[in-house]
């Protein structure tokens, strides 16, 4: 799938002091074939690609404590911008009823997302009206009442004599049920075809034309792979649309279609489905479907965390200090009180399964052992922080006396440096931590 293409291709970019434009190339590569594997577009992975590969040779990257983290940022912030950035909310008319029509291929889910919408509209306090526009196979009005039944929502559907075979007619007639009985949205469900075809496409702009709908939602089945493109394409021109729904986002697919229509067209994705129940549907989050596309949700998070809390710059010096052994008592300090500022590291590090002993250690690190750490530091002279070798008896009772501690609370301090000092020099090198799937990071 692309979310282990992509993972194997992070895996390979180790830990390292700085990228080459090689080593880029060679991940760009990656990031390339498993796109389209994952049936993107072509001219969507080119363009995706070029982006990441600008990004990645910047100084932004090499600047970094770790190339790899910045370049699976890089990644998922692209992949974002693509599926739209921010979350598109559904927009309503200011003077009710909304009128939102749904548009696609049959079978894209369309019916089934008039039931989805409906219960959520009622569970948002709205007064939705589904219609069954679709006259076109013999039993989808059928369909489309048992659907509202379950969702709790009436159907208006043409009577027996009077507008049967005229879609356009059972809509303009739904808008005016809806405005005497009130209804505050109301959903047009419309026919489609297997593929895509030109009368049914006059059809439903002729729809659209007679209704004016403050959105029309293309539906489309997030499995249907490289026709993607081609069908959005032939819905934007025959139809027009404000927004699209990924329907069966709960099978095998990982996304390539979302990646391909939300590109292509510029329009964004607004609901997700994800199964045959009503309540398989949510507003659509594209920072959500980035990290599925990526799979490297926990990981990713975890990299935002330590990013906030430590100033990069800083942090890179510090690892250089760590692999060169110039790592001072100072530092340490500093370092304890910027772990402290990173509030949830407990659990980050739980995420971190090869990092149980730095976990352990947190565990025994509390606010009243930072101000103890703080004052014996604070007692020592600026050559004793910079050099520990020189802390023998006489001083530790010294420093001890200094900052109301015990002697054995200096030596327990200054054991914990140099164990820190050790431990961090293994992951300056990269050592631990070791996240599974993905080497170290
Ligand atoms: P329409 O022809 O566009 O109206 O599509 P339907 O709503 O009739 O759906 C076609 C089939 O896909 C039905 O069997 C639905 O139960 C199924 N379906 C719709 N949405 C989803 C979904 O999100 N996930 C899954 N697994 N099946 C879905
Ligand atoms: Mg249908």
């Amino acid at each position: 799938s692309l979310s282990d293409r992509l993972a194997d291709t992070f895996k390979n970019l180790r830990t390292k002091g700085k990228l080459s434009p090689a080593d880029v190339d060679g991940t760009v590569r990656e990031i390339r074939r498993a796109l389209l594997d994952a049936d993107v577009a072509l001219p969507v992975v080119k363009d995706f690609t070029a982006k990441v590969r600008e990004r990645a040779l910047s100084d932004e990257v090499n600047k970094a404590l770790n190339p790899a983290q910045q370049v699976v940022q890089i990644v998922n912030e692209e992949l974002v911008a693509i599926l739209g950035g921010q979350q598109r909310r559904l927009q309503f008319a200011k003077r009710p009823p909304t009128v939102i029509m749904l548009a696609g291929l049959q079978g894209a889910g369309k019916t089934t997302l008039a039931g989805k919408l409906g219960k959520w509209l009622v569970k948002d306090g709205h007064t939705p009206l589904l219609v069954a526009a679709d006259l076109q196979r013999p039993n989808a009005v059928t369909q489309l009442q048992i659907v509202g039944e379950q969702a709790g929502v009436p159907v208006f559907a043409p009577e027996p004599g009077n507008g049967v075979g005229n879609p356009v007619k059972v809509a303009k007639d739904a808008l005016k049920f809806a405005e005497t009985k009130q209804y505050d949205t109301v959903v047009i469900d419309t026919a489609g075809r297997l593929g895509v075809d030109a009368e049914l496409m006059k059809q439903a702009a002729d729809i659209r034309k007679a209704t004016d709908p403050d959105e029309v939602l293309f539906v489309i089945d997030a499995m249907i792979g490289q026709d993607a493109v081609a069908t959005a394409k032939a819905f934007q021109d025959g139809v027009d649309f404000t927004g699209v729904v990924l329907s069966k986002l709960d099978g095998d697919a990982r996304g390539g279609a979302a990646l391909s229509v939300a590109s292509v067209t510029g329009r964004p994705i607004i609901f997700a489905s994800t199964g045959e129940n009503l309540d398989d549907f949510e507003p659509f989050h594209p920072d959500r479907m980035a990290s599925r596309i990526l799979d490297l949700g926990d990981i990713l998070t975890l990299i935002e965390q330590a990013q906030e809390a430590f100033d990069e710059e800083e942090a890179r010096k510090v690892a250089e200090k760590f692999a060169t052994d110039s790592f001072t008592l100072d530092d340490f300090l500093k370092q304890m009180q910027q772990l402290r500022n990173m509030g949830s590291i407990k659990k980050m590090m739980g995420m971190l399964p090869g990092a149980g002993q730095m976990k352990q250690q947190l565990d025994n690190f509390d606010e009243r052992e930072i101000v103890r750490t703080e004052a014996i530091i604070q007692s020592m002279t600026k050559a004793e922080r910079t050099n520990p070798k020189l802390l023998n008896g006489s001083r530790r009772l010294r420093i001890a006396k200094g900052s109301g501690s015990t002697v054995t609370e200096v030596n327990q301090l200054v054991t914990r440096f140099e164990q820190a000092a050790k431990m961090m020099k293994t992951v300056a090198k990269g050592g631990v931590p070791n996240v599974p799937g993905m080497g170290p990071i």
